[in-house]
């Protein structure tokens, strides 16, 4: 285990040292073999070291790496194009990280309240969320034990609780302009709203004039079982908000907007200097076209399926357990306490996972994960669960 005073002390102590991936594996400097069932937080969905992935990223580093948002390249061009035809958006800013998306469409809400002439333009925001952790995300998030230590927040952020279109009816404030919602909460412990929510949502936005942002950081590029979460409904949103698949561990984030969103940002209002460079594009598309090819969101709505129900199965009426919940790879186990140390004991048994909301196990295999796969992982948290 390699240990150091080096890195600043923001993760807590790291037990495993990874040293290298093969598809649904990882490899420790012990020679340890693990299977992942976390996929660096929902990055991975074509596993470690895709073959086509490999190369296309070799290729283009040997080509054009960098020349930062002063010419124009054609992987970004395609990517944007790309992304535009599987999405109905219009444009797209690329940024770095899905913090950095977030902040883009935070910006866009705001300058599309201050171009009417509105004082303090607001967004809501829901309990139980997460958007980030630059300072406007961090005050987006609905989660205080983040915040803890980081006053003074931004004005312009009216929090209100998750699957709660009440509440969200309620709100009678005229400075308010959008609303950023997760279609799944991820780090909230994978919470499933209604099946309705995002079409009631998207009626209050037409309602009232406010842009309905949905941040599919966690739940986009195939995760849930379609390429994009809210696919799963008839609704399109004015601003959408991706990362972290989109690169399978590339650097990538993306803002894309479209109708009275898509044209609020003018020339010099935002950038970037990496933001969607041509390495990170041409992995980014490889990426997504991968996903295509390989017919691998189908296989993330058919092997998702297949763990929750293995996990209903074998878990329904256990004490331990209180709600078992999940769409496509995105798995979340409720315990009746809180189970932190199923990670480490996790990883004793070979197998990386993570908890999060203090007591849910969330699994957020590769896309790539088969049925043998799913059956590994059942049994090993099954295990877990009998020995807590
Ligand atoms: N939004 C959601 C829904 C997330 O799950 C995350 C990260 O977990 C973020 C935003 C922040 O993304 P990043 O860590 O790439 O800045």
């Amino acid at each position: 285990m390699v240990t150091t005073t080096a890195l600043m002390n923001t993760y807590g102590e790291r037990k495993l040292t990874l040293v290298k991936g093969e598809a649904m594996y990882l490899w420790d400097d012990q020679g340890r073999r693990y299977l992942d069932a976390l996929s660096g937080i929902a990055v991975c969905g074509l596993g470690h070291s895709h073959p086509k992935l490999v190369a296309a990223i070799s290729e283009q580093a040997g080509t054009l790496m960098h020349i930062s948002n002063l010419y124009n390249t054609e992987p970004s061009v395609r990517l944007a194009e790309l992304l535009r035809s599987l999405t109905a958006m219009e444009n797209v800013f690329f940024s770095n990280s899905g913090a950095e998306a977030n902040e883009a469409a935070l910006k866009i809400a705001r300058k599309y309240g201050n171009d009417q002439g509105i004082k303090t333009p607001t967004v809501i925001t829901m309990n139980g969320s997460f958007h980030g952790r630059t300072m406007a995300t961090l005050t987006a998030t609905g989660n205080p034990k983040v915040k803890e230590g980081f006053a003074p927040l931004l004005d312009g952020f009216i929090h209100v609780d998750y699957n709660d279109i009440d509440a969200v009816k309620a709100i009678d404030n005229d400075q308010v302009v959008a609303i950023l919602v997760e279609p799944v909460q991820g780090e909230g412990g994978v919470n499933i709203p209604a099946d309705d929510y995002l079409c009631e949502l998207r009626a209050i936005c037409d309602e009232r004039n406010w842009l309905l942002m949905l941040d599919e950081i966690q739940t986009g590029n195939g995760r849930t079982g379609e390429l994009f979460a809210f696919q799963h409904t008839d609704i399109v949103p004015d601003v959408l908000t991706t990362a972290k698949g989109l690169g399978n561990g590339l650097p990538i984030g993306a803002c894309m907007a479209r109708g009275k969103a898509a044209e609020v940002l003018k020339p010099g209002n935002h950038g970037s200097t990496y933001g969607g460079n041509p390495l990170v594009c041409h992995g980014a598309y490889t990426v997504l076209t991968t996903l295509q090819e390989e017919r691998l969101i189908e296989n993330a709505k058919q092997v998702g399926n297949y763990l929750l129900l293995g996990f209903q199965q074998q878990l329904e009426n256990h004490t331990k357990v209180k709600n078992i919940r999940g769409k496509g790879m995105m798995i979340g186990i409720e315990l009746t306490q809180a189970c932190a140390e199923l990670v480490g004991a996790a990883a004793d048994k070979g197998l990386l996972l993570n908890v999060t909301a203090g007591s849910t196990i969330r699994l957020l295999p590769p896309l790539i994960t088969s049925e043998a796969d799913a059956d590994q992982m059942i049994d090993i948290v099954c295990q877990l669960i009998n020995e807590l």
